[in-house]
């Protein structure tokens, strides 16, 4: 059984007073609090392991690698990867994107050649395959569009390949919308095209289960601190066919097997990706996050999550001229939303007097604004520590700010 008061003992952080008034927490698409056991794992990890790894002898160089590499396991069960160094470690779902649009690039792009993307990207997303360009690569983007409730148009989708399509990267869950999109479907679609298939999973990891195998994914990327992990801190998985492929992104300790002046040979995978000293408290902090999820359910975790999103979906919508951004059928625990004429950053700091933490503005998601047609929006994005009376609180914050306007 979940008992929400139980998690949110868990939470240290959540016991806080802003402005005295109790802390109510829902920001956690930008990142979520992290339970004790997290906390620890760090202090742990500096008081009692706390040594270079993969270059000792000694033993607790040897400890330390020990508890990175089984970390790296931990992460591979998490999504079902089918080999431990298919998981490589990077500071978060940015640089992982930025690693693929570098390394894949490198190989695989050309001038003119098209990356199809989705209209509801974060920019991280979006810059990547754009900064190719200052590499003499100039990159086309084809954006698959998106109906009124913000489902991505699939038939559109099949509509943009052509034989210049190199690539697909497209979030699984929207940070401003919340959809759900479809990817197992889209994967297989890319695949009969012979075109590779990247998934942004920032959003979804934290919030349903994600197996790269049934998808079929070629990359799938997600940032630690979005799942109670620690902050820079994020995996790129790939199949080990292409990370095999794509050449190193950057250079340096570790994912070398020889140098001299003349010529480099490249380590095997992971370490041909993962240059210098990686964070080997963080990864384990990772996979305790990990753990900590599993030993709730990924499943139980989503479906308290959706009553969370029906119940506050629906009290919202009694707000007189309260427009809701994202009513997809699938729907993530994310609300984008604006009420009347009120401006989202008024709204925003007006709760944040409450001790409600919001966020307002486009979200990294400007080509998404525009196709809206706004400027931005408030959302109020929830976790597994949320509760309704922390919702009814909020709703009646929501208005109160409309009385104040
Ligand atoms: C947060 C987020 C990112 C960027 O993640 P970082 O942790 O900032 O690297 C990318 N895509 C989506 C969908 C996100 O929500």
């Amino acid at each position: 059984m979940f008992d929400v008061q139980t998690v949110r003992k868990d939470f240290p952080i959540l016991e806080k007073k802003i402005y005295n008034k109790p802390l109510i927490y829902l920001d956690n698409g930008a990142t979520t609090q992290k339970p004790r056991c997290v906390v620890e794992k760090i202090e742990q990890g500096y008081y009692n392991v706390n040594a270079n790894i993969h270059r000792g002898v000694h033993h607790l160089s040897q400890v330390a690698t020990e508890a990175h590499e089984d970390a790296r396991r931990t992460v591979q069960e998490f999504l079902n990867a089918e080999k431990p160094h298919e998981i490589i470690f990077t500071r978060g779902t940015t640089e992982a994107i930025n690693l693929v649009a570098s390394s894949f690039g490198d190989a695989f792009l050309e001038t003119g050649d098209e990356v199809i993307v989705s209209v509801m990207e974060h920019h991280s997303n979006i810059v990547p395959w754009q900064l190719l360009a200052a590499r003499g690569k100039s990159i086309t983007l084809k954006v698959i569009p998106m109906n009124e409730r913000g489902e991505l148009d699939i038939e559109a989708y099949k509509q943009l390949f052509s034989e210049r399509t190199k690539l697909v990267s497209v979030m699984h869950v929207s940070n401003v919308l919340g959809t759900i999109n479809p990817v197992k479907e889209m994967i297989e679609i890319a695949h009969s095209y012979n075109v590779p298939f990247l998934v942004d999973g920032a959003q979804a990891v934290p919030h349903m289960q994600v197996d790269v195998q049934d998808l079929d994914a070629d990359f799938y990327v997600f940032s630690g601190h979005k799942i109670y992990g620690p902050t820079g801190m994020g995996v790129l998985y790939g199949k080990e066919s292409w990370l095999e492929k794509i050449p190193p992104y950057q250079g340096g300790g570790e994912m070398i097997a020889s140098v001299s002046f003349e010529k480099t040979v490249f380590n095997d995978l992971p370490f041909k990706f993962e240059a210098g000293t990686p964070d080997y408290i963080g990864s384990t902090a990772l996979a305790e996050a990990l753990r900590y999820v599993n030993k709730l359910g990924i499943q139980t975790i989503a479906a308290y999550e959706d009553e969370l999103l029906k119940y506050a979906t629906e009290r919202l919508k009694t707000i007189e001229g309260m427009r809701i951004f994202g009513e997809a059928a699938h729907k993530g625990a994310v609300i984008s939303f604006l009420v009347g004429n009120i401006h989202h950053y008024d709204m925003g700091m007006l709760l944040d007097r409450l001790g409600i933490a919001v966020r307002t503005g486009h979200h990294c998601a400007q080509p998404l604004m525009h196709d809206l047609g706004i400027e931005g929006t408030v959302r109020a994005s929830f976790s597994l520590y949320n509760t309704k009376d922390e919702i009814d609180l909020f709703i009646d914050g929501v208005n109160r700010v409309k009385q104040m306007f």
